[in-house]
């Protein structure tokens, strides 16, 4: 377990992005910061308490604005001083060389965030989450990485990890009456249900990762079909260049190709295959291995079928892969929509990548983005929060066995602290300095 320390030192960095800008921000967290900024800017008057921003000049570098929030009120907890200069990186240095020789030490990555942690002002999911949402591209990973930061997965694993507390404080207390056989405090046919209950969000949380992953990194689309069927014209039409070669010689495209679209507030990830088919070509083959690669693990695979001469390609298709067959070429030909044999994960479009009508396909994948989306449920998309997430599922299904088999509360409460553990681990409330280590290490400097 983690206790909140105090630091004694006051750090201090640039929270802008590297390099020249209009404006760049220079943030100061720590006991001493206004009394370290006042050293630099002895004309600010950083003592007053409001108003909280105010216009300051440095006669020598540069004017500036200066913006104080006062502990606890700040996102660290400390006492915070921004500094807003312009964006010269000469400015930005020199104010940092000030900061420094007035007594401020370099944040290191993610300082400013681990401080905010270790003060109570956010836990661990919120912490990462604040990462997701410096990183996220996209609506949709933007409104997963917010949800997550306003506590949304938080408060959810809190009401589980105040239940399980419950129980297995009442489960260590019969244990503490052990030589009164008779004594139960907790009415196993409860816990069993509530062990049920525990498990079901469980399930549904860590399903969502596969969900929550795919927006976090975009959702990968392979695009498959044989040669010719029109893959390279279509990746073109949807990224609105000419990214691919396109050309009537068969086996053009010899590798995949990936790019990125971002269509109604989602990022796909586009990989178009080199067209699969039988070849002695030992380079063309590598090609075939690849795109077989990229159909295995792609969420959405984008058949293009030639509508004048329609050629399917084996497909097995995973639990939770979606199959749009786009027959290509609708200025020449047509296919009947009886012709194709559909099943719940399959669809079909009609489209003709070398006119640019390709509204139906560009439909097709947004509906299907937005599925995965579009609950109000919590979506996990961290590999760590799954992990855990795993185990605590885990350790709870042992609970509900230890329950049918009549096991000893003894192995109850291991297993109940087995779950407790890994819940505790995902928000932070027990983790281990090595952890928090690695994922503030992952943050950048400033933030
Ligand atoms: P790939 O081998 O599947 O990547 O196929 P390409 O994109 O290289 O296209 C093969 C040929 O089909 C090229 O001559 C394209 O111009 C042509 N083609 C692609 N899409 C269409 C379409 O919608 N209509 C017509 N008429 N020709 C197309």
């Amino acid at each position: 377990m983690i206790h909140s320390p105090v630091f004694s030192d006051t750090i201090t960095a640039v929270s802008t992005p590297a390099g020249i800008g209009g404006i760049a921000v220079i943030r100061v967290s720590g006991f001493n910061s206004i009394d370290y900024v006042k050293a630099v800017i002895p004309s600010c008057q950083l003592e007053k308490p409001t108003p909280s921003t105010r216009f300051c000049r440095i006669p020598d570098l540069d004017d500036v604005v200066v913006t104080i929030f006062r502990s606890p009120h700040s996102f660290t907890g400390e006492d915070v001083v921004e500094i807003s200069c312009h964006g010269s990186l000469y400015i930005q240095n020199e104010l940092l060389r000030r900061l420094i020789s007035a007594g401020c030490r370099l944040a290191r990555a993610g300082e400013f965030t681990s401080r905010a942690f270790l003060n109570g002002k956010l836990d661990l999911i919120e912490a990462e989450a604040v990462a997701d949402l410096i990183a996220s591209q996209s609506e949709a990973e933007k409104n997963i990485a917010l949800k997550q930061m306003r506590g949304g997965l938080s408060s959810e694993l809190q009401s589980l990890r105040d239940q399980l507390l419950h129980l297995t404080s009442l489960i260590e207390l019969e244990l503490d009456f052990a030589d009164h056989e008779d004594i139960e405090f907790v009415n196993r046919g409860e816990l069993k249900a509530l062990a049920h209950t525990i498990g079901q969000h469980l399930i549904r949380l860590t399903a969502s990762f596969s969900a929550g992953n795919a927006i976090k990194n975009g959702i990968a689309v392979a695009i498959i079909g044989v040669p010719n069927a029109g893959k390279s014209t279509l990746l073109n039409a949807l990224l609105g260049d000419e990214r691919a070669i396109v050309s009537e010689i068969q086996g053009t495209t010899r590798d995949t190709i990936e790019d990125t679209l971002f269509l109604n507030g989602l990022r796909f990830r586009l990989i178009d295959t080199a067209g699969i088919r039988q070849t002695s070509d030992p380079v063309e083959q590598m090609g075939v291995e690849r795109s077989q690669k990229a159909i295995e693990t792609a969420h959405i695979i984008v058949e293009v079928v030639d509508a004048t001469k329609p050629e399917f390609i084996p497909l097995y298709l995973k639990n939770n892969q979606r199959h749009i067959i786009a027959f290509n070429k609708s200025d020449l030909a047509q296919v009947s929509d009886n012709a194709i044999n559909k099943n719940n994960k399959s669809l079909s479009v009609s489209i003709s990548a070398k006119n640019n009508d390709i509204a139906p396909l560009c439909q097709a994948l947004t509906d299907i983005g937005q599925n995965m989306t579009d609950s109000n449920d919590v979506i996990i998309s961290n590999a760590r929060h799954y992990e855990a997430l795993t185990r605590a599922l885990e350790a709870i299904k042992n609970v509900e066995k230890g329950l049918t088999n009549n096991v000893s509360g003894e192995l109850l409460s291991l297993d109940l602290r087995d779950c407790l553990t890994a819940l505790g681990e995902i928000t932070g409330q027990i983790t281990s300095e090595e952890v928090l280590g690695q994922i503030f290490s992952k943050f950048c400097i400033g933030k």
